[in-house]
């Protein structure tokens, strides 16, 4: 389904205005308008509001959508400074800047900056995969490399 665009807060704020001038005349000019042209204002007001309302109900999962994001971005800006990839996997530093805990995905990091840990693949121990993405490394190019890494470092 292609991405509509969406109307803008200024359109909305047209709409209600047309809407709320509608409400007005009709009011004022109730007993003047034949009746057919009082349901035809009438059926504009309505599908005017209901067209608002399912537009700022858009712009509200835009903005839910946005909230996400904001806060993936966060989270990733977090780690960002603190991981480093050595052979096949990002570790994070500790405060001597030398790789510590879990090897996690490069590709998962790389491509959405998301921070998944792999484990070892159940039927191969040689393996290690991301329970994300499914992407496999060799093990000893994610841990390892770590170990040489604390001996020399
Ligand atoms: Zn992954």
């Amino acid at each position: 389904m292609a991405e509509r665009t969406p109307v803008s807060i200024a359109d909305l704020v047209s709409n209600l205005e047309t809407a709320a001038k509608i409400a007005r005349m009709l009011s004022d000019k109730y007993l003047t308008l034949e009746v057919g042209e009082l349901n035809t204002k009438f059926n504009e007001l309505v599908n005017l509001i209901n067209g608002t309302k399912i537009e700022v109900l858009e712009f509200q999962n835009i903005i839910s959508g946005k909230n996400r994001q904001i806060a993936e971005l966060e989270s990733a800006l977090k780690f960002k400074d603190k991981l480093v990839c050595i052979g096949d996997a990002y570790f994070e530093m500790d405060a001597k800047g030398k790789p510590t805990g879990h090897a996690n995905c490069v590709k998962c990091w790389e491509n959405t900056y998301k921070k998944r840990k792999l484990v070892v693949k159940t039927d191969d121990a040689n393996v290690k995969m991301c329970a994300t993405c499914g992407q496999t490394y060799s093990r000893a190019e994610t841990e390892n490399i770590k170990k040489k890494f604390r001996l020399f470092g």
